[in-house]
């Protein structure tokens, strides 16, 4: 059988060499890696033992094997192994989304401290050998394959991949050492040597002590000892000479971190985990390990990270925790665990009542696993509230990596909207930061009796928007939603704690305090507009669905709001650019009857009945309303072009 030379992806290419030529602290790691590869090949075959007794042979360990001699390190574990394509798939290729990113990042890291801790996070853990090897060699059996399959590399470029005979189950990488010992002085020169010795036995007890301890499987290693010389009953002779024996040592304590009680782990414990679990490089912003008895026993050590992942928005991240039955391994990102929405929750559920025998369909079907979802939901929500309560600040810090996903659940989960909307933190015109419903609340004005808010493109164009005008002379705050996921939200709480939630920007003002002066003013106008309004509705009939005196405004000339039931001018544009066929909506435009264009206008139409201009100006008045909104213009240059020719008008008085 001839091996078979293969390239790599131009994009491995570019990552192995950042990886040999950029990093040079923590290369320890590298081993981390591939006990976390060999552990999951366990967790593999033993799940898939379950259904297939074949699979339940093998001692499921992970043994290393350093030969000092000829600086080599070997890692062994009786995995599931792989096929042929399976080498080439996941060995010969990087994903390519998270390679890249990753090859960003470590480019972007200016420290070179910080970097290697990356390696985990983008899957290309395997590849982090080659920190330390000038050479790997893989050799894999997949169980009920009729061949082993050899890959070998020196990270540059090519790889070789060949079929050899049949063998052990399970797979075996050995690190040909980069070591002074063996460099040639050219090698030496592009490559430097390891600083660390990984063919010592102390080093390697140290570095799977340090971050391998609970890998579930024992990681083990021959060591030697010094035997001293028994008699036939096995006791010590006294006197008697030692002699040098190897013997397997088990390095971890493989305690699964999630059995023990919350009081006896270390934050550094939890934190490897939380690595192992995740391969994200930094530390949890939140951990929430919950022994549950009762009717549903089950544990979950649950973790939110620092920083919202790259793709948390993206239409397909890896989401749901990982699924243990009595300690056995089932499945990995089990979705139906946690709501969507929590989907940045990442870490494991490990139950005592499942059957042991389900299969994935099974589990998405369970009765019980929605059960566990529902509880465990209830049980994130009570301790953001609870953070919310008695830690503002990390609160906050949580809210602006993951509020956006959290606002989310106001679709995914309307039933849940009280309790979502006890946790919303909303920019308002009050100040720059954030508060709660509940803060907003207690500074209504008197005779305020609705929340009021406003969608838009962002909290800079929402806070200049005309439909707010009202509201500043009064006094009276508004919720600023400036993100896409507000109308949802908008959309649905309809409410809060005995109060409505109306739009600054659709239908009569109810709930705002009476003003009888603005009252009777707006009446004394209605007649002397009379004229004006109807004209404008007659040139503007195709686009709005009524021109009306406003009181909202007091700046402004003009401003479009909805009908009570309608849908924000916001909304209607997303749809839109989402894609769905939106009938074009009208709206109403409300004009300004104290503003002096709009006087000067109501002057036109009474002098004028055919004065041509007034179409003009009814079109312009009409682009101004969008144009506050950040909306788009049907002919934006014609726009341009009316305020210059007005600009001009104006300038030679
Ligand atoms: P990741 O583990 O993050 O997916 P790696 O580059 O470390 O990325 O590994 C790529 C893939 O190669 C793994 O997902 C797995 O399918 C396979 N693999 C790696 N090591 C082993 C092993 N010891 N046994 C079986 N499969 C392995």
């Amino acid at each position: 059988m001839t091996a078979e030379i293969r390239s790599f992806q131009a994009q491995t290419r570019k990552l192995l060499d950042l990886m040999i030529h950029s990093i040079y602290s923590h290369k320890e790691i590298f081993l981390r890696e591939l006990i976390s590869n060999a552990s999951d090949a366990l967790d593999k075959v033993r799940f898939e033992a379950l259904t297939n007794p074949e699979l339940a042979s093998g001692e499921h360990k992970i043994k290393l094997i350093p030969d000092a001699e000829n600086h080599t390190l070997t890692i062994v574990d009786d995995g599931i192994g792989m096929t042929y394509d399976e080498v080439v798939d996941h060995i010969g290729t990087i994903a390519k989304s998270g390679s890249e990113a990753f090859a960003e990042k470590l480019k972007g890291a200016g420290s070179d401290a910080a970097t290697p801790d990356l390696i985990g996070q983008f899957g290309v853990g395997f590849y982090s050998a080659f920190m330390v090897a000038r050479r790997v060699v893989l050799e894999t059996q997949k169980q009920g394959e009729p061949e082993a399959v050899r890959w070998e590399s020196t990270g540059d470029g090519e790889y070789s991949i060949e079929r050899i005979p049949k063998r052990e189950r399970g797979t075996q990488i050995t690190l040909f050492l980069r070591d002074k010992a063996v460099e040639t002085p050219e090698e030496a020169e592009d490559m430097p040597p390891n600083e660390q010795d990984f063919t010592s036995t102390w080093t390697l007890k140290e570095i799977v002590r340090k971050y391998s301890d609970f890998i579930a499987y024992p990681v083990v290693m021959d060591v030697e000892k010094y035997e001293l010389e028994k008699d036939a009953d096995g006791k010590p002779v006294e006197g008697g000479t030692s002699k040098k024996v190897m013997q397997e040592e088990t390095l971890n304590s493989q305690k699964a971190l999630w059995t023990r009680p919350a009081a006896s782990i270390e934050k550094a414990e939890y934190n490897e985990f939380y690595r192992h679990v995740t391969k994200d490089w930094q530390e949890p912003s939140e951990v929430l390990h919950l022994h549950v008895e009762g009717m549903q026993e089950y544990t979950a050590l649950l973790f939110v990270p620092g920083k919202a992942a790259f793709d948390l928005y993206s239409r397909e991240p890896r989401r749901g925790l990982q699924l243990y039955i009595k300690r056995v391994f089932i499945a990995e990102d089990v979705a139906e665990l946690v709501p969507e929405y929590l989907r940045f929750v990442k870490g494991l559920v490990d139950s005592s009542d499942l059957p042991l025998n389900v299969s994935r369909e099974v589990v998405q079907q369970d009765r019980l696993v929605g059960v566990i979802k529902k509880h465990l939901t209830n049980k994130i929500l009570g301790h953001f509230k609870e953070m919310l309560a008695n830690d503002r600040p990390r609160y906050e810090a949580l809210w602006k990596e993951f509020g956006t996903c959290i606002k989310e659940g106001f679709h995914y989960e309307p039933a849940q909207k009280q309790k979502l909307a006890d946790i919303l933190l909303l920019p308002t015109t009050h100040g720059t930061g954030l508060s709660t419903l509940k803060e907003i609340k207690e500074r209504f004005v008197e005779g305020q009796a609705a929340y009021y808010y406003l969608t838009g493109d962002g909290r800079e164009i929402l806070e200049h928007a005309p439909q707010l005008e009202v509201f500043k002379k009064r006094g009276v705050e508004v919720i600023l939603l400036g993100e896409p996921v507000d109308e949802i939200l908008a959309g649905i709480l309809d409410s809060y704690d005995g109060t409505d939630l109306k739009s600054a920007a659709k239908g009569e003002l109810e709930g705002l305090p009476e003003d009888a002066s603005a009252k009777e003013e707006k009446a004394a106008q209605g007649e002397q507009f009379a004229e004006l309004l109807t004209r404008l509705k007659a040139l503007l009939a195709d686009d709005v669905a009524d021109v009306v005196l406003s009181s909202r405004l007091t700046d402004s000339a003009a401003c479009l709001v909805a009908g009570e039931d309608g849908m924000s001018g916001h909304l209607e544009r997303m749809m839109r650019q989402m894609g769905q066929a939106m009938p074009a909506q009208k709206r109403v435009l409300e004009v300004n009857g104290q503003h002096a264009a709009i006087v000067a206008l109501r002057d036109l139409a009474d002098r004028d009945k055919q004065d041509e201009r007034l179409k003009e100006y009814a079109e312009m008045l009409l682009d101004q309303a969008l144009l506050a909104e950040g909306a788009p213009l049907k002919n934006p240059a014609r726009f341009a072009r009316r305020v210059a020719d007005a600009m001009a008008q104006a300038a030679n008085h």
